[in-house]
């Protein structure tokens, strides 16, 4: 199918693309990678009266880091991010989330900013950045917020982002020295979105977790930050019981839907077994670190 017809627009800068959204406002969409946008408007469940194409925003597209985070530009392409050597050594969970994105071939042209002003609720992207605490820049011609990532996404396809207003930045706070990590998810097919997922960061003191981060994807309208079980697990030492108390907390975070892939029950077992799982590959990669 082929969408309605449109008003298009390609701004050299953010100040254009800004200008421009404020002049055609609810009417308007951003186009970044295309891979979700364009096929929800060929089947006509998009129909933006102006589409303001930010692919000629170079300015978008970096990655650098500085103080603890890595600050990635909204048109970052997810094969980019994937592929960079700074992403690999200050943030590897994201690296890891981004290789089951889909396939290469959208990750070549799906972006950062792209994936998390979409939200999907089975996106690996959403999950990492609420597993990590992380904040979404955004511009309007009110001027720039940062959003927690806790207060970015609503609901389903649905974020706190104003319609007049650009993501321009994601950032993702690197992991802690000697930090392990690990990214899990079923999918019923290599590159299809997940029925279920989870993003973890655990840090390890003399013995003891310090530090404990959990996010979860595809089980529930938003990406869910599992805080009971994050707590559960800070100042215990690592042992099968703990990983099994938290997937327990997990389960009882989550509230999935059922649909045509996966039953609800599925999909809230399936988060407790990639979460014991997943902190048993988080701890292996702590003690290989030391
Ligand atoms: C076959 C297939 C499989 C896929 N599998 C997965 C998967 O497993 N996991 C996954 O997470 N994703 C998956 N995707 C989606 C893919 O990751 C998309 O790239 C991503 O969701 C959207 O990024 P994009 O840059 O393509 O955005 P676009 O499609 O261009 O835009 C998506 C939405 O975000 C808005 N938007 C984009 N950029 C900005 C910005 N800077 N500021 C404000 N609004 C903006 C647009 O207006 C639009 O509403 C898949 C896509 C396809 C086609």
């Amino acid at each position: 199918m082929k969408p309605a017809a449109f008003e298009y627009f390609a701004p050299l800068s953010a100040d254009e693309a800004i200008d421009l959204l404020r002049e055609h406002g609810d009417g308007a969409k951003i186009l970044a990678g295309g891979q979700s946008l364009v096929p929800l408007m060929n089947m006509r469940l998009a129909r933006p009266a102006v589409i303001i194409d930010i692919n000629r925003i170079e300015a978008l597209a970096y990655i650098a880091d500085g103080n603890g985070v890595l600050r990635v530009g909204a048109l970052t392409r997810q094969r980019a991010a994937e592929r960079s050597a700074r992403v690999a050594e200050r943030c590897p969970l994201l690296r890891d989330a981004l290789r089951l994105v889909g396939h290469a071939q959208i990750r070549n042209r799906g972006t950062i900013g792209g994936s998390i002003a979409h939200a999907d609720p089975a996106a690996e992207l959403t999950a990492v950045l609420a597993a990590l605490g992380g904040e979404v820049t955004v511009r309007g011609h009110r001027g720039t917020r940062t959003i927690a990532a806790s207060d970015f996404f609503v609901s389903y396809l649905t974020t706190s982002l104003d319609s007049h207003e650009l993501v321009t930045e994601v950032r993702f706070p690197a992991l802690p020295s000697g930090a392990g990590w690990s990214w899990m998810e079923i999918a019923r097919r290599h590159g299809d979105f997940a029925l279920a997922g989870v993003g973890i960061v655990l840090a390890v003191r003399r013995g003891v977790i310090a530090d404990a981060r959990i996010g979860l994807t595809g089980v529930g309208p938003t990406p869910v930050r599992a805080a009971d079980a994050e707590r559960l697990l800070v100042g215990r030492s690592p042992a099968e019981e703990l990983w099994q108390a938290a997937a327990e907390a997990v389960r009882g975070a989550v509230d999935p839907d059922g649909d045509i892939h996966a039953s609800a029950a599925y999909r809230k077992h399936v988060a407790g077994v990639l979460t014991a799982r997943a902190l048993r590959e988080a701890l292996s990669r702590v003690r290989e670190a030391a």
